[in-house]
């Protein structure tokens, strides 16, 4: 089974979408089973609806799963496994205090190392420990670092090799015994028979942890790992969650299509015989192991791109957007002209609004009698032959206007194919102006 862990902490990331669209291919392609694993082990970083908000994102860009789990519903077996590795003397209850781990934090820092846990509490005796929980003195769970050096291979990134000093005696149950992200993380991926993690990179470092943990419960089954390379922004930097073209609301707000930001995911940083796919596409040709190793910049142009591609995909444009069957042919112009479905939108909703430039109101006014006076050819060129010889208007004079008394614009399309498809309603948006 493979997995994706989004936390509801906040709004989904197009780095955590990434990580959405390689699972679910690579389960497709292997004919395993897909699970969403709801990481909502930090209670004061849960944000209320966010559960909801990933699935919906899931389900728009048509990423089928199997199971939705919450990781709160097996804090039962969290707490279960870190009894038993107490009792097996591979974990220790830990008594020290905030203010004591700010005094190892800084004396680290002046002694210039990386701040590791004292073992402090490593060696208590059972009569020190009783005593201080007779004093109701709150304490946590901590595993005890491994003895050897954890060794992992990872698809993408190679060969890794991380000592007992990096691993360390790390928390795996707080003192409100809810169980950290590494010890829960690594226990599910256990329970729910995970064969491979695919993840961002932010993530190595917890790898190690995570393989100690089932090695500490005797779990010998191989979990693979493929960390994905960093999304940078433009200037080359961590694509940081405040960006807007990090989120993935924002995409979709500003009219990118879920096929074309998928597209755009699944390009970035690698090459493939084709550029413009969908996702259910790339399950054909995709290769988790020829992944760029390289971190990739956004590039938010190739996106737009991407976007028009698609766009020009889309059979229905009325109905996506949900407006009367009539316009199709008007808003396929719209499309034609367009990055996003925004602008598509924009377009169209002027067509039907008041014109407020001032700039060849007279003439305007003149062609909009005309055309409302009489019946509408059936052919352009006698509809524009008959304007003209009424009006004596001609060049920039009648066709500004009389695009604007169309579309409500002065540039855009040729007013031909405006006419064409617009004819059925054309006196109707005439009158508005
Ligand atoms: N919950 C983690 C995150 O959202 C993912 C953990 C994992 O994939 O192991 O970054």
């Amino acid at each position: 089974m493979l997995r994706f862990a989004p936390s509801p902490t906040g709004d989904m990331h197009v780095g955590n979408l990434r990580v959405a669209i390689f699972n679910y291919i690579v389960s497709r392609q292997r004919g395993e089973k897909f699970l969403i694993r709801i990481e909502d082990t930090d209670k004061e970083r849960n944000i209320e609806g966010k559960d909801k908000e990933i699935l919906d994102i899931l389900n728009l860009f048509g990423i089928k799963y199997d199971q939705v789990v919450y990781q709160s519903s097996n804090f039962h077996i969290h707490q279960q496994m870190a009894k038993k590795l107490l009792e097996e003397k591979k974990a220790f209850v830990c008594f020290c205090d905030e203010e004591e781990l700010k005094f190892q934090r800084e004396k680290a820092k002046i002694e210039k190392r990386p701040y590791r846990y004292s073992g402090k509490c490593e060696n208590l005796t059972k009569s020190e420990i009783e005593k201080l929980m007779a004093k109701k003195k709150p304490y946590v769970v901590r595993l005890r670092k491994p003895s050897e050096n954890i060794r992992f291979k990872d698809e993408i990134k190679g060969e890794f090799d991380f000592s007992p000093f990096e691993v360390d005696s790390f928390v795996i149950l707080r003192s409100d015994f809810t169980p950290t992200y590494n010890f829960a993380c690594a226990i599910d991926d256990m329970l729910y028979d995970i064969s491979l993690v695919i993840r961002g990179e932010d993530h190595l470092s917890n790898t190690p942890k995570q393989i100690h943990v089932r090695n500490a419960l005797g779990y010998n089954k191989e979990i693979k790992y493929a960390h994905l390379p960093i999304i940078l922004n433009e200037e080359g930097k961590k694509l940081s969650k405040r960006e807007n073209h990090a989120s993935v609301k924002w995409l979709l707000e500003e009219g990118f299509l879920p096929d074309a930001i998928a597209n755009y995911l699944i390009l970035l940083g690698n090459s493939f015989e084709k550029e413009v796919f969908t996702i259910d596409e790339a399950i054909e040709f995709f290769d988790l192991n020829k992944i760029s190793k390289a971190p990739a910049k956004f590039d938010l142009e190739k996106l737009k791109f991407l976007n028009k591609e698609h766009l020009k995909r889309i059979q229905n444009i009325s109905s996506l957007l949900g407006y009367n069957k009539m316009y199709e042919d008007l808003l396929k112009i719209f499309r034609d002209e367009s990055v996003t479905l925004k602008e598509i939108k924009e377009k169209f909703d002027k067509v039907f609004k008041k014109a407020e430039d001032n700039e060849f109101k007279e003439e305007r006014e003149i062609l909009k009698k005309e055309i409302l006076e009489k019946e509408l050819e059936e052919n352009y060129d006698e509809f524009k032959k008959r304007i003209m010889k009424n009006t004596g208007l001609k060049g920039k004079k009648l066709f500004m206007p009389l695009r604007e008394l169309f579309i409500n614009q002065k540039h855009g399309a040729e007013i031909k194919d405006l006419y064409k498809a617009m004819k059925p309603y054309l006196k109707e948006v005439i009158k508005k102006r």
